[in-house]
């Protein structure tokens, strides 16, 4: 793994969580990014509620995407990324699309492109989610995605599943 420090780079992380109080997860894991050696935080998308995915019986999840300005390797940045999640408590569960309490997926690194056993940049799903694709939107409305093109143009169903972005006044 690569552990020397690189040319500042900004890449974007998707956060969500539907489990133990997922506002405050959220809120959370985007605290420790920013405390992360090497990384700050300089923008976040609002919160996203979204109805869970695929088959599996669940609660909503709260979704947001950060962009995060960093030093630190994208395979090392992974391994601090699965590290947070592990202590704010993710256990590794058998469902693929089961609840979490905190799920960390690099979306873009810089307009790297990196296949790695592991990694994949930019994350695969990115035009299949709008529970990605709306914050990323929101943040960086003019980023060209390696291999997709404009995030502006990608096509993506904006109903499916069930989002809205939440008044973070409100407490709900
Ligand atoms: P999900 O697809 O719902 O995010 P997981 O968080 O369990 O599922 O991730 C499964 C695996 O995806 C991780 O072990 C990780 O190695 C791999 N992975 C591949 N590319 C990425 C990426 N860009 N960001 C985060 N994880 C990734
Ligand atoms: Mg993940």
């Amino acid at each position: 793994m690569s552990k020397r420090p690189r040319d500042p780079v900004q890449s974007c992380i998707g956060i969500g969580s539907n489990l133990n109080n997922p506002r405050q997860q959220v809120m959370a894991a985007i605290e420790r990014l920013d405390e992360l050696p090497g990384c700050q935080v300089l923008r976040r998308s609002s919160l996203y509620r979204s109805a869970p995915f695929g088959p599996v019986k669940q609660d909503d999840f709260i979704n947001a995407v950060v962009v995060l300005e960093t030093t630190v390797p994208a395979d090392s940045l992974l391994a601090r990324l699965k590290e947070m999640e592990r202590i704010q408590g993710r256990v590794a569960s058998a469902e693929r699309w089961g609840p979490r309490v905190i799920d960390l997926d690099i979306l873009l690194y810089g307009n790297e492109t990196i296949e790695l056993p592991g990694l994949t940049i930019p994350h695969p799903d990115i035009a299949l989610r709008n529970f990605v694709l709306l914050p990323l939107r929101e943040i960086a409305p003019d980023l060209v995605i390696p291999g997709l093109g404009p995030v502006n143009t990608i096509v993506v169903d904006e109903l499916v599943p069930a989002i809205r972005r939440i008044n973070e006044a409100d407490n709900v």
